[in-house]
């Protein structure tokens, strides 16, 4: 199984990635509903179920009470930030300064996964908890909802993942991979992430020449790992796909003088979050989340989100977990970003991803190729729900988890 962060189903043409696009004419391939979501694609690809059911939608949950960050909530922190932090307006040096934060939390905590938290002002930390500090294959990654790879483990199916904390790039995962390729010993399972689309599309935009060179090198790493794979084993099933597409920026929507005003007239009794295209307000009186709504709704840019959108986007959270994820949600519109927010900063980016936007560049797209039967087919719209039903019926396992996806094949 190979993931190739941010390529979109409409990059995949004959000139952009001749062997990938020559690929899908002998698989089934397809478009991906694309998800509003950012750390919550991984739990969705990996347990078959929707953020609703696992709960994990973004890096940061509300969490007041039980913050992993409580101990940076003391006016030295703060302190340090006014006379210091502030006025520091490179973002890799802020990001350098701001790293032993994350560090030492993830130490403390014993996290397997890197917590992003060094835009987020530190007199705000302290309210937020990482919301998945476990690695995904890990027992109990997901709580009670079990994973692709709790099935793993019951059937004694061994497995390999070449992704992140243990690889940053694609130059790591093609060492990592060659290690495989070189090596004698065999699994059954292999996961393997591709990264470097996503930051050139996000630093240079969709249709750049680095874009473009990036998309042919990935697309000859992806034919070298299947041809090494092909010859290491007998019939091999692949997956390849991605996680999301990639919009350009077109627009910044300054979040500053709003938040100003809802200060001004609602004082302490909201919390917010701001992660590059969702504002979410965490607020208690149902009144005041009202208020807010009514203001946002005069902005232009975006929308707060209505019921039946969160019921169309997977997000119908219980009660418990909508407190966490945000009850009151706005998103930007297409290739809206914004600014300032915990993950560009101030800085004005030119590719985007997580719009719920279907039929555009938005869209993933998944290939499919049995070992055993080559099937070939279009399909439109298949969803991230649908992998964990195709890997188990590719690899013949049985299993108790109610699932509501349906295989590829
Ligand atoms: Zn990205």
């Amino acid at each position: 199984m190979i993931m190739v962060d941010a390529m979109g189903f409409s990059q995949i043409t004959h000139q952009n990635t001749p062997f990938l696009s020559n690929l899908s004419e002998k698989a089934i391939f397809g478009r991906i509903t694309p998800l509003l979501s950012f750390r919550g694609i991984e739990p969705t690809l990996f347990s078959g179920q929707h953020a609703e059911i696992h709960g994990i939608w973004t890096d940061f949950q509300y969490s007041p009470a039980h913050s992993e960050f409580q101990w940076t909530k003391n006016p030295l922190m703060t302190g340090i930030q006014d006379i210091f932090l502030d006025k520091i307006k490179n973002l890799t040096l802020r990001k350098i300064l701001t790293a032993p934060i994350c560090h030492l939390t993830k130490k403390i905590y014993g996290f397997s996964q890197f917590p992003r938290t060094t835009l987020i002002p530190w007199d705000e930390l302290h309210k937020f908890a990482f919301a998945m500090p476990k690695r995904i294959d890990q027992e109990g990654a997901l709580g009670r909802v079990k994973t692709l790879f709790d099935v793993f483990r019951v059937n004694k199916i061994s497995y390999e993942i070449v992704n992140f904390p243990n690889v940053h790039g694609d130059s790591d995962t093609m060492k990592a991979v060659m290690k495989i390729l070189g090596s004698n010993t065999r699994r059954d399972f292999y996961f393997i992430r591709f990264f470097n689309l996503d930051g050139v599309q996000h630093r240079t935009g969709t249709r750049s020449r680095q874009t473009r060179e990036c998309l042919r090198k990935t697309d000859a790493q992806v034919k070298y790992i299947m041809q090494g794979f092909e010859k290491m084993l007998k019939n091999p099933s692949f997956i390849v796909f991605s996680d999301h597409g990639m919009t350009n920026v077109t627009q910044a929507l300054p979040v500053q003088p709003i938040l100003k005003a809802l200060r001004k007239k609602h004082g302490s009794k909201f919390d917010s979050f701001l992660d590059s295209i969702l504002w979410r307000f965490f607020v208690r009186d149902t009144r005041v989340i009202g208020e807010i709504a009514e203001e946002l709704s005069n902005l232009k840019g975006g929308h707060v989100l209505n019921g039946d959108e969160l019921q169309e986007y997977h997000l119908n959270f219980s009660p418990e977990m909508r407190d966490r994820n945000g009850n009151l949600i706005f998103l930007a519109d297409k290739g809206t970003l914004l600014t300032p927010n915990y993950y560009q900063g101030k800085n004005f980016i030119k590719g985007m991803h997580g719009y719920p936007v279907k039929n555009s560049e938005l869209d993933p797209f998944f290939l499919c190729q049995d070992g055993q039967n080559t099937s070939t087919k279009n399909e439109e719209h298949r969803e991230f729900i649908d992998f964990v039903p195709t890997i188990l019926k590719l690899m013949n396992l049985q299993n108790e988890l109610k699932l509501p996806g349906k295989p590829f094949n």
